[in-house]
């Protein structure tokens, strides 16, 4: 499960303020950069590690071109050919057509849009590419030019349209030419593993039909399909077998080598386990065919790759919440009642990405929940990381896009947002996760379901009010958390102005807000307006210039309302008062005041901002002595968007045209 991104905000400037977060832009994409902060802090050992994972993880980038389609490897060989050896003038207007179209289709890693799953179409002729690439002496297979230029040809890489054939209406390529929905189902059906502990058939190969018109599976192995990249995908894991930090983490490299080797699934499910077991270890990583979001079917992985390590200061910063969970449930607004006589707070493991690849890249989630196989999930738990340099690389990125600029209401508000939103913006993250969630009890006799329908929304905004309501507390500060009692104004002013304005940007005109999170922020918003005291209120949205913003002009009130609406959700919690919930739910968090809707729709229009983030990589650069043993391994942050992805193309690309 892949975990997206829910809050966008700016935040407060890193030390190291020459980084250029923001690299480059094209249609509805921006590409960013981001840092791998403690690189240094790391043993040689960790970083040869780092190393030899992170080659692994280079070498299977072709395989997801060729996942998401089979003729992509040769659409991206023939553009990237014609761009090295382009026969006009560059940087015309021409030239910048054609340029965008290929950075499209790295961004992508094939021809369909990586979210809306549409084909684009190129902004140049065919006639104007096939002339091109004659004159600049490229060749190409022919097949190439309906796929590209035909709007009806594979239009998508991915169908849910109803009474579609959805492997006839999707152009990926998890399943072979001619291989029917109807076949596949029934070749899934007949092969289904019912065992308590299944085997994940279908997750490593491709359908096909043979002469004889059987289905057949093609395994993605060594020796197999894709076995060009798996070889160098193995090669590397064995070489990062030389620099394990434990035997857990050995065993977990050596099942997945064996693995990769065989294509046998029972090897995977052990290497699922002993992944899941491996939580000493400092460097972790994903490698291989994970998340099912773009078969049609939903059964084959698509191969994607990360290699990441433990920040130790968030960590340390989650743990000295943790310890602190008693404190925080004795201290809260709730009804002594409701509170847990003895409460433990859950660690969260916060890493820092060291590489993305495959299905990770340049477009990444910001957060991993592995692995997906619910037995392996019930047996032996799970690993839910959030991957805090790529949220810190976007909120770096959005300062200076004018988003502040246009929704704060004054440069003081600005100001304090500047210096103390990120740090707010984490802490508010980790108190929600460490104790808020796991704060307060229920009612004898009340069942946890109580709440139906309404049950994620009331307990995310149970979560989000505890977090909110000690922000403001002195004992932060106390705690080193937080450097002065000014500092929570950042946190409060943000979730007033997200929930009762601006995260109205990512709804679509006239639409309710649904996502569980999004009506949680909402909720607490527009019941806080709803209290204010009357004739002197706390905090309020006033119009300046035709425009409206939110103002707070008493915070330790807005605090003591939080504290209230968090007594109240609490109480309705430990009730299971479904018709209060509902009531809550329905009056609050669901429906869009439309005027101020459009008007925020309009502003954030005006400010031009790409939807969509992806990533450059970091270079890591291994110095090696006259054995060839790796001494040190260095990491440089200055190449670019195109740089990055030709030098990928020359370096890392072993699978054939066709497979
Ligand atoms: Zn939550």
């Amino acid at each position: 499960m892949l975990l997206c991104a829910v809050v966008l905000c700016a935040c407060q400037p890193k030390q190291q303020t020459s980084f250029q977060y923001n690299v480059d832009k094209f249609y509805d994409l921006e590409i960013l950069r981001y840092d791998v902060p403690e690189f240094d802090s790391l043993t040689l050992q960790q970083k040869q590690l780092i190393y030899c994972l992170s080659e692994a993880a280079l070498w299977g980038r072709d395989i997801l071109f060729d996942q998401n389609g089979r003729y992509n490897l040769r659409i991206r060989r023939a553009c990237e050919a014609l761009y090295l050896n382009y026969p006009y003038e560059k940087g015309t207007a021409e030239f910048e057509v054609f340029e965008k179209y290929l950075k499209r289709v790295w961004f992508s890693n094939g021809i369909h849009h990586h979210y809306s799953e549409d084909k684009f179409l190129p902004e140049f002729t065919q006639d104007w590419f096939v002339t091109a690439c004659e004159k600049a002496g490229v060749e190409y297979d022919e097949a190439i030019l309906p796929v590209m230029f035909d709007p009806n040809v594979m239009t998508k890489r991915m169908t849910a349209q109803d009474g579609v054939d959805l492997i006839a209406g999707s152009a990926g390529n998890y399943y072979g030419e001619g291989v029917t929905q109807a076949e596949a189902e029934a070749w899934y059906a007949a092969h289904k593993d019912n065992s308590s502990e299944p085997l994940w058939i279908g997750l490593n190969s491709q359908l096909v039909k043979n002469e004889n018109g059987e289905i057949e599976e093609r395994v993605y192995k060594v020796g197999g399909l894709y076995g060009e990249a798996l070889e160098h995908v193995v090669y590397w894991l064995k070489e990062a077998q030389k620099y394990v930090e434990n035997d857990q983490q050995r065993a977990v490299l050596e099942k997945l080598i064996a693995f990769n080797e065989t294509g046998d699934l029972q090897l995977f499910n052990e290497y699922c386990i002993a992944w899941v077991k491996d939580l000493e270890s400092r460097v972790d990583f994903v490698n291989g065919f994970t998340e099912t979001y773009t078969d049609p079917l939903g059964i084959t992985g698509t191969w994607e790759s990360m290699v990441n390590f433990k920040d130790l200061t968030a960590t340390e910063r989650a743990q000295l919440i943790s310890e602190n969970a008693q404190w925080f449930e004795d201290h809260s607004t709730t009804d002594p009642k409701y509170k847990k006589e003895e409460v433990k707070g859950v660690s969260a493991k916060v890493i820092t990405a060291a590489i993305l690849a495959g299905d990770c890249y340049p477009a990444t989630p910001i957060g991993i929940n592995l692995p997906n196989a619910n037995w392996i999930r019930k047996e032996y738990g799970s690993k839910s990381v959030t991957i805090d340099n790529l949220m810190h690389a976007y909120n770096e990125a959005a300062k200076g896009n004018g988003f502040n600029e246009e929704f704060m209401i004054d440069d003081e508000i600005r100001e304090i947002y500047l210096n103390y939103g990120a740090q707010c913006g984490d802490l508010h993250t980790d108190l929600h996760e460490c104790v808020g969630h796991g704060s307060g009890k229920l009612m004898p006799g009340v069942s946890k379901d109580a709440l139906k329908e309404h049950a994620s929304t009331i307990e995310e905004a149970r979560a989000d009010l505890f977090g909110l309501y000690y922000l403001a507390d002195p004992k932060l500060v106390e705690l080193g958390l937080l450097p002065n009692e000014e500092a929570f104004k950042a946190g409060y002013y943000q979730q007033m102005m997200n929930g009762a304005m601006t995260q109205l940007v990512r709804i679509e005109p006239g639409k309710d807000v649904e996502e569980a999170h999004m009506r949680n922020r909402q909720l607490i918003a527009n019941w806080v307006l709803a209290h204010v005291t009357p004739e002197n209120p706390e905090v309020e949205i006033i119009e300046k210039d035709g425009k409206h913003y939110l103002r707070v002009n008493d915070y330790q009130g807005l605090r003591r309302l939080y504290g209230e609406l968090l007594a109240e959700i609490q109480r309705i919690t430990s009730e299971g008062d479904y018709p209060a919930s509902k009531e809550m739910v329905e009056t609050y968090a669901v429906k869009v005041n439309q005027e101020l809707h459009n008007e925020i729709l309009a502003r954030y229009e005006k400010l031009n901002l790409a939807p969509y983030k992806g990533f450059v990589n970091p270079v890591y650069t291994a110095i090696r002595d006259a054995e060839g043993n790796i001494t040190d391994v260095t990491i440089d942050f200055t190449e670019g968007y195109i740089d990055q992805h030709l030098r990928y193309s020359r370096d890392y690309s072993p699978l054939p045209d066709v497979n």
